[in-house]
């Protein structure tokens, strides 16, 4: 099957610049970009002499199930959110799951995106029919996808450090109630995505392997997740170091920095990709198998600049070269700025940035006793 574009702007050349060509396309390959190209009689024509014709763009970090949770979340910061990820995205059947996917793959063609690295996650938690429902709706979409199970066997709640002291005791006894899930069954699942949708809807589908926080996995964890992507060759893509909670807390429980403890248990490498990487500090990169990681270029990050603002985690740093939303990676250089610097909220938002001291009077939406995503 053959198209042909014709007469748009073409982005192309070295320098690029706007010329005007046609683009013909010959099955799943763009055969030839030149002026007045001929196509076999019967191919069809688009008119594009009023367009620019660009390559699809990438969304290098969304999340299948937050489509149908739009417009729910208040003034809050990325741990209020969190705090109501039951609420949010609780107990949702797979054809739910298949919605909810869909809708944000239809926007994604409708805004020029033509590929996407997700992040699905699921509360209490992730199954396989529903897993299978976000692969078949990227599928019927058409969308290319790396899709990964966002999972996490700590509990969120333990992570946010004074939270559970200033609840109320009956909802301190439920939150301290709930079990995380178990380290191999996510294992499991994610090893099961792997070997039944890798490579699938011809080559389309991707699978990663994705601790959705770092601060929500074990050492077994983080262990289980770099031997995965090594032994089937997939990539990893964490939220990394999105709010200051989680970077005061992974010092104080570990004592190292976010990306410092996940350079220990070898995650970062080629295959690595860090969502938003807001609150990095200089002596990050230092570490040796860091050093070496991000020296060879291997540091991709999704910086979602806009998620920063709206969750008042902070904002990218002002000297760094790419604040995009979506790219398919980023060369920008580790950050100089420090923790002080980072501090302030965004123009023009009057909210707080978040802090290591919890919200004076949190709010926690009670699910069942498992809480395994996120
Ligand atoms: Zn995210």
């Amino acid at each position: 099957m053959a198209l042909l574009i014709r007469g748009g702007q073409v982005l192309a050349g070295t320098p690029a610049a706007l010329t005007r060509s046609d683009v013909l396309v010959e099955g799943d390959r763009i055969a030839a970009v030149g002026p007045g190209l001929a196509a076999r009689e019967g191919t069809p024509v688009i008119d594009a002499s009023a367009h620019i014709v660009l390559p699809g763009l990438g969304n290098a970090h969304t999340h299948a199930a937050s489509h149908l949770a739009r417009g729910r979340a208040g003034n809050w910061t990325l741990e209020d959110l969190l705090t109501h990820s039951a609420a949010n995205y609780g107990f949702r059947t797979p054809e739910d799951e298949y919605l909810s996917a869909a809708i944000g793959a239809i926007e994604m063609l409708k805004t020029g995106c033509t590929s996407a690295y997700d992040l699905y996650m699921a509360v209490p938690a992730i199954t396989d029919e529903a897993f299978e429902a976000v692969v078949r709706a990227y599928t019927d979409v058409g969308l290319r996808v790396v899709l990964a199970p966002a999972v996490a066997d700590v509990v969120f709640y333990q992570t946010v450090p004074g939270l559970t002291d200033q609840l109320p005791a009956d909802l301190r006894r439920t939150v301290e109630e709930m079990q995380p899930a178990p380290t191999k069954g996510l294992l499991g699942l994610t090893e099961r995505a792997i070997r039944r949708w890798h490579g699938g809807a011809d080559g389309r589908v991707r699978i990663g392997v994705a601790p959705t926080i770092p601060n929500q996995a074990t050492d077994e964890f983080l262990d289980g997740c770099a031997a995965l992507a090594r032994e089937y060759g997939v990539g990893i893509h964490t939220h990394l170091a999105e709010s200051k909670v989680q970077a005061v807390e992974s010092r104080r429980r570990w004592g190292k920095s976010i990306v410092a403890r996940l350079a220990d248990h070898g995650i970062l490498g080629p295959g690595f990709v860090g969502a938003h990487s807001i609150w990095l500090t200089d002596d990050e990169p230092t570490t040796p198998v860091a050093t070496c990681a991000w020296a060879a270029g291997s540091r991709r990050c999704a910086r979602c600049s806009i998620a920063g603002w709206r969750w008042a985690s902070g904002p990218t740093a002002p000297s760094a070269p790419t604040t995009r939303t979506s790219s398919r990676r980023s060369a920008s250089p580790p950050s100089s700025a420090r923790f002080a610097s980072r501090t302030r909220p965004p123009a023009g938002s009057t909210r707080t940035p978040s802090g290591a001291s919890p919200p004076a009077a949190p709010r926690v939406c009670s699910g069942r006793r498992a809480i395994w995503a996120r």
